[in-house]
């Protein structure tokens, strides 16, 4: 499941990090070569899971954590038409927090650890 976390990059553990950069590719390359993108990126912004008005600055700071760590990033975010069938959605960075707490020991190391 494609999820747009929010939450401040330096939270996430090194799987969360790289899941939620991948997944962000994914999604906006899906939408360009699959049959039902739209309708996929459609039902991503109807759970509130992606906010496309943001996932650009989103992916520079998850490229900026990246670096960061280590990791190498040199993929560009260039699915632009895809752009143009964003919508508002309303992400919960508190709820996505608590998400990863409950489900994540690394991440809950971080969070506990801020
Ligand atoms: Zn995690």
């Amino acid at each position: 499941m494609t999820r747009q976390w929010n939450v401040n990059p330096e939270l996430l553990c090194d799987n969360h990090l790289l899941g939620e950069y991948n997944e962000i590719h994914k999604l906006l390359g899906g939408v360009v070569n699959h049959p039902h993108g739209l309708a996929i990126l459609r039902g991503q912004q109807d759970k509130n899971n992606v906010d496309l008005s943001t996932v650009s600055k989103r992916y520079e700071r998850l490229q900026a954590e990246m670096a960061r760590r280590g990791f190498k990033h040199d993929a560009v975010l260039v699915h632009r038409p895809v752009f143009e069938h964003g919508y508002e959605t309303q992400i919960s960075e508190n709820r996505n927090l608590e998400d990863l707490w409950e489900r994540c020991d690394k991440c809950r190391e971080r969070i506990e650890n801020e």
